[in-house]
């Protein structure tokens, strides 16, 4: 069987509003474009989340606050026939000096085990400077977002000697940008 593509996407500041550890549905907010973003690509990729919640490591939230603000996220997308496959999310903290932490990256590891992806050819999006060092210790193209955190980490790249395949100013734009390697 063909390998798959993905898209692996951070959640806050990427999908959602990033409102710094939020987990009450009050706060959920969907940012511009993501549905229609996602639509244009499901036929084409296979939707996973990695997010890094040390909002749990920290105890501002337990695991199941977690997930009810997620699958608060995997519902909207689910009405609009789009399906996230899996959420994988690191709860610790960046001195518990976990394995699951972004940028490294077990969590695409795993995906890659069970989905067989052609890392190549696939994306990871989000709007910290980790995401993009995640995507490119796993082989994939990375999508920096200056959604969310983004714009202040913008002129981080240089010093931490990466670079992202693409900058976008919003994720319809990082949609399109995909698009273009179809
Ligand atoms: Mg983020
Ligand atoms: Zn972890």
């Amino acid at each position: 069987m063909g390998k798959k593509k993905a898209i692996i996407l951070d959640r806050d500041g990427t999908l959602i509003e990033d409102k710094n550890y939020a987990y009450k549905i009050e706060d959920f907010e969907l940012l511009p474009g993501v549905i229609e973003g996602l639509k244009l690509l499901q036929n084409e990729f296979l939707f996973f989340i990695v997010t890094n919640q040390s909002g749990i490591g920290r105890g501002y939230y337990t695991v199941e606050d977690f997930h009810r603000f997620n699958n608060h996220l995997i519902k909207i997308l689910k009405n609009e026939n789009i399906d996230i496959i899996k959420t994988y999310f690191c709860p610790h903290l960046r001195e518990d000096d976990c394995e699951c932490r972004k940028p490294k990256t077990k969590f695409i590891d795993i995906i890659n085990d069970e989905f067989n992806i052609d890392l190549n050819r696939s994306f990871v999006v989000g709007d910290h400077p980790s995401d993009i060092e995640f995507g490119m210790n796993a082989g994939c193209k990375t999508i920096f977002l200056t959604t969310g955190h983004g714009y202040k980490h913008l002129d981080e790249f240089e010093s931490l000697g990466i670079k992202p395949t693409i900058i976008c100013d919003n994720f319809l734009e990082a949609v399109k940008e995909i698009m273009k390697y179809l």
